[in-house]
Order: C-alpha cells, then sequence, then structure tokens
C-alpha cells in the first residue's frame, strides 16, 4: 500500500458534511420492516484517492467502482478493510484482473449466466477461501441500451449461480432503472424489482437483497424496501459529463 494524499481540510470537510446527511437520510428513510439494514455504498468512479480517504476516515467501509483498472488501482493504494463493490459492466477479459482484488466485496452487475461462471472460475482461481457476494443485474425497463437480464431470464440465471457456481454467493437483484422511471412515484423500475424479488424468494427460498436507488432517488428506494444504495454525487459532487467519461 502507497501513501495516499491527504485531502486538503475543505474538501475534506465537503466530504464529511455530505456523508452525514445522506447517511442521516438513509436511516430516516429505510422502511422499518425491512429484514436487512440498508448498506450505503458510496460511489467514487472518477474521484481521486483521496476523496475516498476521507469518506473512510469518516467511518464509511463500503465504496463502489465503475471501471476495474480503476477500481484495481485505488484497492492497491487504499486500507485492506474496505469492502468494494464493482458497479460497472462486466466484461468477460476483465474478470481475471477483478478477482485479483481480495477485498473485492460484491460484483452488483452480473447480466449473463456465462459471465457468472466467468466470475466463478476467476474467483475460484484466485484462491480465496470465501465466497464473492454477486447481484444480479435486471433491466427492469426493457429498454434496449440498458444493460442487465431481461426480467423472465433472471429464475435462470438464479438458478445457475445457485446449482453450479459454488464460489459465486447471490446476494440480491439489481437495477439502475429508466430516467422517465425515475421521475414516476412510485419509481415502476423499483417496483418491478421489489416483485421479481419476492417472487424468486417464495419459488426458490431465498431471502435476497435489493440494490436500487442513486443520488436523486435512494430516500424514495429504501422507502420501496432497498437494502442496498448507490449514491455518488450527493456525496462526492458531481462527475464531468457523461460524453466526457
Ligand atoms: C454512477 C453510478 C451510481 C451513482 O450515481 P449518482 O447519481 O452519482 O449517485 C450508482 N449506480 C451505478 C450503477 C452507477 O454507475
Amino acid at each position: 500500500m502507497t501513501a495516499v494524499q491527504q485531502p486538503g481540510t475543505e474538501r475534506r470537510e465537503e466530504i464529511e458534511a455530505n456523508l452525514a446527511d445522506v447517511g442521516d437520510a438513509v436511516q430516516r428513510s429505510s422502511s422499518v420492516n425491512s429484514t436487512h439494514p440498508p448498506r450505503l455504498v458510496a460511489v467514487s468512479k472518477y474521484k481521486p484517492a483521496s476523496d475516498i480517504l476521507a469518506a473512510y476516515n469518516n467511518g464509511q467501509r463500503h465504496f463502489g467502482e465503475n471501471y476495474v483498472q480503476e477500481l484495481c488501482e485505488k484497492a492497491a493504494e487504499l486500507p485492506s478493510d474496505i469492502n468494494w463493490h464493482f458497479i460497472g459492466r462486466i466484461q468477460s477479459n476483465k474478470c481475471k484482473a477483478l478477482a485479483a482484488v481480495s477485498n473485492l466485496w460484491a460484483v452488483e452487475t452480473i447480466d449473463s449466466e456465462a459471465k457468472a461462471r466467468k466470475l466463478n472460475d476467476a474467483w475460484e482461481s484466485a484462491g480465496h477461501p470465501h465466497a464473492l457476494n454477486v447481484f444480479i443485474q435486471v433491466n427492469t425497463s426493457d429498454e434496449e441500451s440498458k444493460g442487465g437480464v431481461e426480467q423472465h431470464q433472471v429464475e435462470g440465471v438464479a438458478c445457475t449461480i445457485a446449482e453450479e457456481c459454488k464460489k459465486l454467493r447471490l446476494l440480491g437483484l439489481m437495477t439502475i432503472g429508466s430516467i422517465e422511471g425515475s421521475h414516476q412515484c412510485p419509481n415502476p423500475d423499483f417496483l418491478r424489482l421489489c416483485q421479481l424479488r419476492d417472487d424468486l424468494n417464495a419459488k426458490l427460498g431465498l431471502n435476497l437483497e435489493l440494490s436500487m436507488g442513486m443520488s436523486d432517488d435512494f430516500e424514495h428506494a429504501l422507502e420501496l424496501g432497498a437494502t442496498n444504495v448507490r449514491v455518488g454525487s450527493r456525496i462526492f459532487g458531481s462527475r464531468a459529463p457523461k460524453a466526457l467519461q
């Protein structure tokens, strides 16, 4: 582990204040009926390691990244008790690099049976003693451009993971949802994910989590039963526009 530069005072205070606000909102919004206490994943893509350290020094342990190389670089220089979440699109040829990160806590974006098998093999080859948590990403809005498994295929992927992927532990379902859906209340993408989860739990005897909600709608997602929210800009500030990413 190389030394990460400490954040400047002003930046540190900004992240501290944002994290406290979001943390309070998570506590307030979480449904009293949920069986898991909600988990806040601080999404740190494009943000420097010093920003992550500022949040870490305030007790934050779960961080999310979208790019394998960026995650690997940050994991190498930041504390090893960080719980990393990979939340970007998985490419088969990057599974090995991803599996080399021993404190990778979850991959939230399993989008096919083939990639589940690939990741399982990579995790096994890397020799980690424990199983890797995974979420199946579901295309709840049926948009062509959206990543994730089609809704009618989720059960098949869940069964493949349970039966064939002994080094993976199916933790839950995840959605990003459509822009249109995010303007509706209740958000139809979140409702679909809940329904799918309830059906799967009943059918397969599972107790799956729900990863849904980002900066603009995590409070709403928590009210609908999210157990894992992925919040970036509300903690670390805005990122460069999509075209530049
Ligand atoms: C970037 C990203 C987030 C965080 O988005 P914000 O709107 O900045 O909170 C959450 N989930 C995924 C999959 C992302 O790519």
